[in-house]
């Protein structure tokens, strides 16, 4: 999987990449990442990235022409290519955003700045517009990193075990269960008996039903328009008769 970001901080992912999941990956070469100054694409001697809104308003906006020329070079560089901006207007990333841009290969990744980046971008180059949630973060950076530490997580070879990808949180449309390590017991707090058991159907079974309960405690949007197996439905029961009984 290869990421090209176009941003004009490229010494930001520096050390956001250095460590972890997406390092090894690196190392490992199932992830490629290649930072492009959004500045080597411009062709003035000041090398200008931005300039003043047209309608009279505060603020500076990237141009439009760096940004083609970036892009362009990229896609001539390494062939077709998805390609997204980071915005606070786009969709909204979640795991399956995550799963589809890892399943792509190639997505170049596009770092807004400022006021934001001319709409002809939006309009006449990109794909697409993510967003990592409903907030206005100062620049597009932070959100590229996010979606390149979420995406890689689904790139074969790049989260050691499978399942723990498969057992994640959204994965399977609901929350992760409770994890515990040792100790057994601290400052009284003891860690649920069942995971003692040595009973995997059993284990199985509670982590099923935390998640569940979990999931519909804290976000029930999950749960709300899904049907539900019978399983989990006599687990939801299971959950809600002993909440009564307490
Ligand atoms: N004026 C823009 C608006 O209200 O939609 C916001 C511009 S913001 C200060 C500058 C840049 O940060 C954006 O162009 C975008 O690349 C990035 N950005 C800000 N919030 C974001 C979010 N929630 N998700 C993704 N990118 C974001």
């Amino acid at each position: 999987m290869r990421f090209d970001i176009i941003t004009i901080f490229p010494e930001m992912f520096a050390s956001v990449f250095s460590g972890g999941v997406v390092r090894k990956a690196l190392e490992k070469g199932v992830v490629r990442i290649a930072v492009h100054d959004l500045r080597d694409f411009t062709e003035d001697k000041h090398r200008q990235v931005d300039d003043r809104p047209f309608g009279g308003l505060e603020g500076m906006v990237l141009k439009p022409e760096p940004i083609f020329r970036a892009v362009e070079a990229v896609r001539q560089a390494e062939g077709t290519s998805r390609v997204y901006l980071l915005s606070p207007q786009g969709r909204p990333l979640d795991a399956a955003l995550a799963r589809e841009l890892a399943s792509q290969g190639q997505v170049v990744l596009v770092c807004g700045r400022y006021e934001g980046v001319d709409e002809r971008v939006a309009d006449h180059l990109v794909d697409g517009e993510i967003s990592i949630g409903d907030y206005v973060l100062s620049g597009g950076e932070l959100a590229a990193a996010v979606v390149v530490d979420a995406a890689a997580r689904f790139v074969p070879g790049v989260v050691g075990k499978e399942d723990s990808v498969r057992n994640e949180s959204f994965a399977g449309g609901i929350l992760d269960f409770p994890q515990y390590t040792r100790p057994r017991e601290f400052r009284g707090f003891k860690v649920p008996q069942v995971l003692f058991s040595g009973d995997h159907k059993k284990i199985e079974r509670w982590r099923r039903k935390k998640a569940l309960e979990k999931t519909v405690r804290r976000r029930p949007d999950l749960v709300a328009h899904r049907t539900l197996a019978p399983e989990d439905r006599r687990l939801l029961e299971e959950t809600s008769n002993e909440r009564k009984d307490e």
